[in-house]
């Protein structure tokens, strides 16, 4: 165990993949000087922790990891990798290379801030300073809430609640530190479970979110796929920023059109895993003279949507599988592997569907309007359990996210807050021709040649009416719990979430 150095400080980082506006580490170097770790968390016997990645988000980890690495290596503070449950981790850490402070940005899942917070205790009762810092969020959860209760169910009045609030600025990059002592650096790396980059194994097996994804396609699919869309890490992710613009221009026209690549910003990975924050975010929206103030306020209004997931998710624990809505635990889903089989693997015979699917499958992300209507199909004509739509999206996006995943996937089966009524079943027949009139998304992924076209797996009328019937049935188990709407034949919707 090395000697106390009180202006030493361990910064842990988590989702905050980043050197700017990150507020723990600018507070630590204000303190002294730094060493950084990263760990690849497995959840502990209570389960707390964060939910275990999926293939896609653990190949962008890995990458992203190194840019960080070179980042951090460029200010003078080392980045040490670890695998294991962080309550030992952590701990141990902190006192072989005898630092006087943790520093953290925090993070809002429920099972995370359980262990975060039992962690913080046992550093307490060691002696060290812990500090808990804001950074992937604008606004701290448990600060809104409307009159008479803890939390907001509707996305609206939490906007209107929140969307003016001062967020401060943005903290830039600190400056670099002089080097430390090289055997205390060592010394760290000849803790148990302190590893490489390449030894966190994020690159490599099949332990996967759903459990068969890189069983499917070997471990390592995701180079000759995934990898040709994207760069992770904070410095083309500051790219990204720099040019915002790109993905904002046009955006309330067309954002809902998904053969265009910039009719989003596609900024997701980005800040799930915290290259770039949303206060960056934010302020380079609110800053940038060329795009129309239409244009600006629908997109912050989608940066806020994030903020509404984050702060149901921190209010209900066991979002990912618990619907929201009570009466949705007796919704008589069916259990048909054939038909998610089919979903999964772009082969329904619905081309809006399987373009989606196939998108997904390449690119480790989908276009949102797409995203609404295939987990609608799923969850609807299909009649299958939002888990599994819910899973399979973790596994295979880039942007998995904790809190927008579960929150979306509840929203479109109609068991979320502020949830799509249930009746509103997407028709991808109309979708299509109504976002993709041309047929030029349909044309860059249908995973099949348009004339060889499956036979459609299911019918769209009577699917929707067996959900339709479904839900009468969930209805009449759950007596009164439910408010009885009018259902029309024509309802399909066409707003984005
Ligand atoms: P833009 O349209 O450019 O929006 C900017 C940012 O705002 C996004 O990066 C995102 O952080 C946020 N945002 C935009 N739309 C939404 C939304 N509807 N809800 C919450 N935040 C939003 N988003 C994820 O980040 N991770 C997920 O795992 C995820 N799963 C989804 C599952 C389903 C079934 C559905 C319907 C939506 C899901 N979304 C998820 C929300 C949305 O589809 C993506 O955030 C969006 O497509 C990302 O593309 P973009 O960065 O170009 O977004």
């Amino acid at each position: 165990m090395a000697a106390a150095d009180e202006s030493l400080t361990l910064v842990w980082f988590r989702d905050d993949l980043r050197v700017s506006d990150h507020s723990a580490l600018t507070a630590a170097r204000a303190d002294g000087r730094v060493i950084a770790v990263w760990i690849r968390e497995v959840r502990d016997d209570e389960g707390l922790g964060p939910r275990p990645l999926g293939g896609a988000s653990r190949w962008w980890a890995h990458e992203s990891l190194a840019g960080l690495h070179q980042e951090l290596a460029a200010l003078g503070i080392p980045l040490l990798f670890a695998a294991g449950q962080a309550a030992a981790i952590i701990p141990r850490l902190a006192s072989s290379l005898g630092v006087g402070a943790v520093r953290w940005s925090r993070r809002y899942a429920p099972a995370s801030r359980s262990l975060d917070s039992q962690i913080k205790t046992v550093l307490d009762d060691q002696g060290f300073a812990v500090h808990s810092h804001s950074g992937s969020l604008l606004v701290e959860p448990w600060t809104a809430a409307p009159q008479g209760g803890d939390h907001y169910k509707v996305f609206t009045p939490f906007w209107k609640a929140v969307s003016g609030r001062e967020v401060g600025d943005v903290l830039p990059t600190p400056e670099s530190q002089t080097p430390l002592d090289p055997a205390l650096v060592e010394s760290a790396r000849g803790c148990p479970a302190v590893t490489d980059l390449d030894g966190l194994g994020l690159l490599d097996g099949t332990e996967t979110g759903a459990g068969d994804f890189a069983a499917a396609q070997g471990p390592r699919w995701w180079q000759d796929t995934v990898a040709c869309h994207w760069s992770p890490g904070a410095r083309a992710a500051g790219d990204q920023l720099e040019d915002l613009a790109a993905g904002i221009n046009g955006y309330s026209t067309t954002r809902d059109v998904p053969a265009d690549a910039t009719s989003t910003s596609r900024l997701s990975p980005r800040l799930r895993f915290g290259e770039l924050s949303p206060r960056q975010l934010l302020h380079a929206a609110r800053t940038t003279t060329s795009v129309t103030p239409e244009d600006r306020a629908a997109w912050i209004r989608q940066l806020y949507w994030r903020e509404f997931s984050w702060h149901l998710t921190y209010h209900y624990p066991d979002i990912d599988y618990t619907p929201i809505r009570d009466e949705f635990r007796h919704f008589p889903y069916e259990d048909d592997d054939e038909a998610l089989s089919h979903w999964r693997s772009g082969t329904t015979g619905y081309p809006l569907v399987d373009a989606g699917m196939a998108q997904l499958w390449e690119t480790g992300w989908m276009h949102n309007r797409v995203r609404m209507v295939t987990a609608s199909f799923l969850t609807k004509n299909l009649l299958q359990h939002w888990w599994s739509g819910e899973q399979w999206f973790w596994d295979t996006l880039v942007d998995a996210d904790e809190a927008n995943n579960a929150v979306s996937w509840q929203w479109v089966a109609g068991s979320g807050a502020d949830a799509a009524p249930y009746f509103r079943v997407f028709n991808p027949e109309r979708q299509r021709e109504r976002f993709d009139p041309d047929g030029a998304y349909i044309g860059d992924w249908l995973p099949y040649p348009p004339d060889a076209s499956p036979s459609p797996i299911v019918g769209l009328a009577d699917s929707r009416q067996a959900a339709l019937s479904a839900y009468d049935r969930m209805k009449n188990m759950s007596a009164g719990a439910v408010s009885s709407r009018p259902v029309s034949p024509d309802d399909d919707d066409t707003r984005a979430v």
